[in-house]
């Protein structure tokens, strides 16, 4: 947890500088998978190999230590202090909209958001419903700096996962097509401000066929939606980089700029 090489938490200055973003967990862990998506999570596979036993059904989640919690103001100093601004993924090992977070932790992120103003928070969850219920009451149309995203993997989960964030306030919904394991076919994007796809990395993917890409793509570029390839998927993580058919496809939201 910390600076990530994940390339759409990544943030464009004005002058063409690529600064990276950051990967934030207030807790570890995942008691229940939500969808096909999971079949294969990376998160639980890290998890075990480090001797962990907080993914699965009947696990739970444990709170991450105090100094990791507390990373947020330091990097919100840092990025004040070079006049910059920078993303946070929250979380590449937790969902923030599973019901079985440790006790107060969810509670505890949003005034952190609040206070961190030079950071923007990207909050992806597979549970966009029942998050919705849980937000804070000065949350209102949504805090400035954070996004809400959720997983459109396939049409059976994600495609429901797509309508239920259209309903939860935020400044920025955006989607995380990753792994995208099927055709997602005809896609409605009204309230949604990025599109982030992706094939399965690891050595179990499944995979990501180029017409289901393109598909999307078309479907974003129709709808005026910007659209970030992040990968191909395959046993390297972030293989073929964001190259599909030979084009860089690497467009980001208006976002900070929009709501500020
Ligand atoms: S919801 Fe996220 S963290 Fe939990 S099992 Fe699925 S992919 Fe892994």
């Amino acid at each position: 947890m910390g600076v990530t090489t994940i390339g759409w938490t990544a943030t464009v200055t004005a002058d063409g500088r690529v600064l990276p973003g950051y990967t934030h967990n207030e807790w570890w862990g995942c008691s229940a998978p939500a969808g096909d998506g999971c079949l294969n999570c990376y998160a639980a596979f890290l998890d075990k190999r480090t001797g962990g036993a907080y993914f699965g059904i009947g696990t739970a989640p444990r709170l991450t230590s105090e100094r990791n919690r507390n990373q947020p103001y330091r990097w919100n100093r840092l990025a004040e202090a070079a006049g910059e601004r920078r993303k946070v993924f929250c979380g590449s090992m937790m969902d923030i909209g599973d019901k079985n977070a440790p006790g107060g932790a969810r509670e505890a992120l949003w005034p952190k958001i609040v206070a961190t103003g030079n950071l923007d928070w990207l909050l992806l969850t597979k549970r966009p419903s029942y998050l919705g219920r849980l937000l804070p009451e000065d949350w209102g149309c949504g805090y400035p700096n954070a996004a809400l995203g959720t997983t459109v993997e396939n049409r059976k989960s994600g495609l429901r996962r797509l309508e239920q964030i259209r309903e939860v306030p935020a400044r920025l919904r955006f989607l995380s097509v990753e792994p995208l394991l099927e055709d997602l076919g005809d896609i409605n994007l009204t309230g949604i401000g990025w599109v982030i796809i992706g094939g399965e990395s690891g050595h179990r993917c499944r995979p990501m066929q180029t017409e289901w890409v393109d598909r999307i793509i078309a479907q974003c570029r129709e709808q005026g939606v910007p659209v970030f390839f992040k990968q191909v998927g395959g046993k390297a993580t972030d293989a073929g980089g964001c190259l599909h058919k030979g084009e860089e496809i690497k467009e980001w939201p208006l976002w900070s700029q929009d709501v500020r």
